[in-house]
């Protein structure tokens, strides 16, 4: 059963700290295997890990966003 019918929009939720950054300009995170990790939540050793790495000037949102409709597989039933 799959009820990802639900518009999810333009939320941006960190998956480490579930903090929400939709309305929120901060910049910086990575995606590690389809998890967003957060500015705050992100540590300097992660980035060998990580699957997409924020680019300089981009806030974590855009990023999130922009990653999140290249990748549909990111989108996951939970
Ligand atoms: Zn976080």
């Amino acid at each position: 059963m799959d009820v990802w019918e639900i518009d999810i929009g333009g939320t941006v939720v960190c998956d480490f700290c579930n903090d929400d950054y939709t309305e929120s300009d901060m910049q910086g995170g990575l995606i590690i295997d389809g998890y967003a990790v957060c500015p705050r939540c992100e540590k300097p050793e992660m980035i060998k890990e990580a699957t997409h790495v924020c680019r300089t000037g981009e806030s974590f949102r855009q990023f999130v966003l922009r990653n999140r409709e290249n990748n549909k597989i990111g989108v996951y039933s939970w």
